[in-house]
């Protein structure tokens, strides 16, 4: 830990959740059991008083729909149970534009997007042209940040930067070209949103790929960056995990329908 540093405040809040199995989740493959291994989906968010810092932006109902996941909850709507109305975010950083973490950005009339150049770059560019690629992408969510662009609203980093003191971004690529990941000084030290760097604890723990990925050796090297710019591995948090809500304090605050959703990641996990 810095003295010298702000000591943000980090959540994860979970909108949706999807049941799969292990062979959804690797690029080996499944195991012979083929097993279930569930995907849940977050947004963060991130605070040192009442700056707010949104990192992704979820997906909403009807993209629920669209792709079959099981809709939880608008993760916009859902920042009222941190105190945080959607006309109090004025900034969101976008770790990648993949529909589930890039939907919602018209109900953030005063979002900044920051984002990197590369990723947008990779999202009108003709590696779009192909499925693979594509898939996980929506036009609409694409076209909206690219309106932003004319609009002033987007922040292009070329690489790793600092927004604030404290808060930091990373290029990572791997899983798309432009990914990023979030540094942000808490009070147990630097804590690492690896967002789709490592969807699961496990992908990261064991090398093994998630399978959408445009470049698997950018993804396994950006394991290795993740942990070097996290205080220990107890201060990297996966993307996706399930595991997340169990292992981490959970907000005193959850949704009125009794599930517990709103982890503490500035706090210290059980694992
Ligand atoms: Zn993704
Ligand atoms: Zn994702």
């Amino acid at each position: 830990m810095d003295a010298n540093l702000p000591q943000y405040e980090a959540y994860a809040l979970r909108y949706a959740t999807h049941e799969r199995t292990r062979g959804d989740n690797f690029i080996a493959g499944a195991d012979p059991h083929d097993a279930s291994m569930p995907m849940d989906y977050f947004v963060w968010l991130v605070r040192d008083g009442a700056r707010v810092w949104l990192v992704d932006t979820g997906f909403n109902r009807a993209a629920a729909q669209d792709r079959k996941r099981t809709f939880l909850r608008c993760p916009i709507e859902s920042l009222s149970l941190l105190g945080v109305s959607p006309e109090a975010v004025t900034d969101v950083i976008v770790t990648h534009l993949h529909y589930d973490h890039a939907g919602n950005l018209d109900l953030l009339p005063n979002a900044r997007i920051h984002i990197q150049e590369r990723e947008l770059h990779y999202a009108v560019g003709c590696n779009m042209c192909r499925p693979i690629f594509r898939a996980a992408y929506t036009a609409d969510d694409v076209v909206h940040v690219v309106r932003g662009v004319y609009r002033d609203r987007v922040s292009f980093y070329r690489g790793d930067a600092e927004l604030a003191p404290g808060l930091q971004l990373y290029l990572i690529g791997g899983h798309t070209d432009g990914l990023q990941v979030v540094r942000v000084h808490t009070r147990r030290g630097w804590v690492v949103l690896a967002s789709d760097a490592s969807h699961y604890y496990e992908n990261m723990e064991a090398q093994a790929p998630y399978p959408i990925v445009y470049h698997v050796g950018d993804m396994v090297a950006g394991w290795e960056k993740v942990k070097g710019l996290a205080a220990s591995p107890r201060h990297v948090v996966p993307g996706h995990d399930p595991e997340v809500l169990r292992r981490y304090p959970l907000h005193t605050v959850q949704p009125a329908d009794g599930k517990a959703e709103i982890a503490c990641l500035h706090e210290a996990p059980s694992r």
